[in-house]
């Protein structure tokens, strides 16, 4: 038997345990061209909350009582498909639960991890995190040398890696937004970050004015809202704006969410404001992957996790992004491999 997490109703506000169900349910068996895998890790996302309340259009409607949709670390356990071999140490759409009956049809397809790195790194920095702020700061951003960079939710899974993939790409200097002391600490510690704002301790206009003093020539954004729009306020020529997110907008009603008043400074800089999803740059990924992890193993890259112990911890997972309790990628450990990896 294994555990699995199902959705038991959609939530209004932060999601928190009342809207799932805990269950025990028999380890899915073998199926022809398919591979049955044990789950070493399930990550959490933001975006999870919007497969909740079935928002996107990516993820197929979640009905009341399946299991909850999500990716993880997952190793092969029994195959019968070359692709998906026994033992292989993978990440994969496995959902909430201790084991999964998994094909390549799913997108992006499941892909191989490097068993050298720690693997809850298949999580984070060598895997769709890392991968998000790679193709964001590079392929979205076009980032220079000479680039005075802010990045917003910047202690965040995707935000963590930014500072130091953007210096690996030649940037100088790069300013991280986040909220509370600890996470500003942990910002210049141990993410690469050379100036911090706390958004919950500092005035935000003040503390604008005095790190760009010049403006802003490249804004990595994942919270959008009240802040994306003062950072459009103060943008350079030829500026470059990257949508990765909104968080501080995914709780908020349409006709709620910030009304934005400097977007015609878009056109007067001649400037790019432009969004990206990362399940779109799948055939990149295995470039990226050994991109990033060879970054890992010279330090270029030193990944931040926030690891809990235990399936059982999931929905608080979750949660923990809305409530802003996260430091670097938050996951949750399930088990150990079965086999070496
Ligand atoms: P994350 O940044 O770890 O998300 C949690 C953090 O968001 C919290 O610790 C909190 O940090 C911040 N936050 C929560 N509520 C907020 C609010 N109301 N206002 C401002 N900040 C708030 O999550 P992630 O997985 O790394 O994702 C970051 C963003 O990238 C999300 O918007 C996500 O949807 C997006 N994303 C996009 C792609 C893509 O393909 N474009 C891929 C992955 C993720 P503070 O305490 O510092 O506020």
């Amino acid at each position: 038997m294994q555990r699995q997490w199902r959705l038991a109703s959609r939530p209004e506000g932060i999601p928190d345990r009342s809207h799932f169900d805990l269950v025990e349910v028999p380890i899915p068996a073998i199926e022809p061209g398919k591979a049955v895998v044990k789950t070493l890790y399930l990550g959490v996302a933001p975006v999870m909350l919007r497969y909740m309340r079935n928002e996107t259009d990516f993820e197929s409607p979640i009905a009341l009582g399946s299991v909850m949709a999500g990716r993880g670390v997952a190793q092969g356990i029994e195959s019968d498909c070359i692709d998906l071999p026994v033992g292989a140490i993978v990440q994969a759409r496995v959902g909430w639960q201790e084991y999964a009956l998994i094909d390549t049809s799913q997108r992006p397809a499941p892909f191989v991890l490097p068993t050298d790195l720690p693997l809850s790194h298949g999580i984070g920095a060598v895997s769709l995190s890392g991968i998000t702020a790679l193709v964001g700061l590079r392929d979205i951003g076009n980032v220079k040398p000479s680039d005075r960079i802010l990045v917003s939710g910047a202690a965040g899974g995707v935000g963590s890696h930014v500072a130091e993939i953007a210096k690996a790409l030649g940037a100088t200097t790069v300013v991280g937004i986040a909220g509370g002391p600890e996470k500003c600490r942990r910002l210049s510690t141990a993410m690469g970050y050379d100036e911090v704002i706390d958004y919950k301790n500092q005035d935000i206009d003040q503390a604008l004015d005095k790190t760009f003093p010049d403006g802003i020539d490249l804004y990595f954004d994942n919270v959008g809202g009240a802040l994306l729009d003062n950072v459009l306020g103060r943008i350079n020529r030829r500026a470059r704006i990257v949508i990765c997110g909104s968080i501080s907008e995914y709780l908020i009603d349409k006709e709620k969410r910030h009304k934005f008043i400097n977007v015609q400074n878009l056109g007067r800089q001649d400037a790019k404001m432009e969004g990206f999803f990362v399940f779109d740059y799948e055939n990149q990924y295995p470039a990226c992957i050994d991109t990033l992890a060879n970054w890992v193993r010279n330090k270029t890259l030193n990944p931040v996790e926030d690891i809990s112990e235990g399936i059982e911890t999931m929905p608080d997972a979750l949660a923990d992004l809305y409530l802003g309790n996260n430091v670097g990628v938050r996951m949750v450990k399930v088990a150990e491999p079965d086999l070496p990896p």
